[in-house]
């Protein structure tokens, strides 16, 4: 079988990818229309120019822009279902979105519940149309929160973990905020048995890392590609088990690697870290997560038990109970082995 046939075939996991990152184009400029939102640009092709980044901070400030498109919770619901209809469309069965509701409770003064029970509806329209699954983390915007919204952030997620929320985030510009700024509002989602998941070593270096496992005890690394430079935390994330989300052509779009054959997605395979594959922001970055697993299938000559092992490391590292796992689990197992060996559960003609 074909790699490029094997991608898109298998059952996929996705655990870093954010939900207003992910807004189709389309739909942002309806949402803009809708909302008077002057947006810059008016037709998809101007779109896809703006997508061009310069470096991070000018990536965040159009994500702030494309943020203001959002104005009540029916954007909201509307936004997640889009998403979860890519998703399905990738055979992505199971995704942990981050989403960034601070933005909007301060940007239009949006409760909490109310964001949460928009995402929520449209997770269980998700679920009886499609049979996917999405667990949210709520994350805290390191380049803009003060230490009150970030405790406010932290306490969103500390009661929300009946209504789908599985983590608390971190997420923005690293340089001049380091983890160790958010230790109180980590410390109490973690006394509540809530685990963190922190964006760290993308633009800053591996002291982000560092500070992500040893000041916030992140049990997943957003990104985490510059580890690659300290031979020590290779070896602690290799030993700890301590699962990167690696999203390539995000960091080739902000500049973190000149091209994708500078990227160390593969020496990080090699040192034997646990990579998870993933698309962090999708049409902002020209991409989705099939297309991630083509380029680097392509570039490395990966195997399809390669990109297997990223996606049942991406199930093993989710956020789900010990049940849905194995369900996830068995389902990937099962659809791969069809695929490599389809005759092999077929009855024989003579038999
Ligand atoms: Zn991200």
């Amino acid at each position: 079988m074909k790699i490029g046939e094997y991608i898109r075939k298998i059952p996929k996991i996705e655990l870093h990818v954010h939900l207003e990152g992910s807004i189709r184009p389309v739909t942002l400029l309806k949402l803009a229309e809708k909302n008077q939102v002057d947006l810059p640009v008016k037709t998809l092709e101007e779109l896809k120019k703006w997508y061009q980044f310069v470096d991070f901070p000018h990536f965040a400030e159009l994500y702030q822009t494309i943020s203001k498109c959002i104005k009540s919770c029916e954007d909201i619901e509307l936004i997640t279902k889009d998403f979860l209809e890519n998703q399905a469309e990738q055979n992505i069965i199971h995704t942990e979105a981050t989403f960034t509701a601070l933005t909007h409770y301060l940007n239009n003064g949006l409760d909490f519940a109310d964001q949460l029970k928009a995402i929520n509806r449209a997770k269980e329209w998700g679920w009886k149309k499609y049979g996917i699954t999405l667990g949210i983390i709520i994350d805290i915007p390191r380049d803009f929160a003060t230490q009150q919204q970030s405790m406010l952030v932290a306490e969103w997620v500390a009661s929300s973990t009946r209504d789908g929320v599985v983590a608390l985030g971190l997420g923005g510009y690293e340089v001049g905020f380091p983890p160790v700024m958010f230790r109180t509002a980590f410390d109490y989602v973690r006394s509540h048995g809530v685990p963190a998941v922190v964006h760290a070593g993308e633009t800053e270096g591996p002291a982000s890392i560092w500070g992500a496992l040893n000041e916030l005890g992140s049990i997943r690394i957003g990104h985490g590609v510059r580890s690659i430079e300290d031979k020590k935390l290779v070896q602690k994330l290799k030993t700890d088990k301590i699962p990167l989300e690696i999203c390539p052509s995000s960091n080739i779009c902000l500049k973190v690697y000149d091209s994708i054959h500078d990227h160390p997605v593969n020496q990080l395979v090699e040192e034997g870290v646990v990579v998870t594959i993933n698309s962090d922001d999708p049409p902002m970055f020209n991409t989705n997560l099939m297309n991630e697993y083509q380029l680097i299938a392509a570039i490395f000559n990966y195997p399809p038990q390669q990109i297997k092992d990223f996606i049942i490391a991406g199930a093993k590292n989710s956020l789900v109970s010990k049940k849905e796992k194995q369900r996830i689990i068995n389902k990937i197992e099962t659809v791969s082995a069809g695929l490599l060996n389809p005759h092999a559960n077929q009855p024989r003609e003579d038999d």
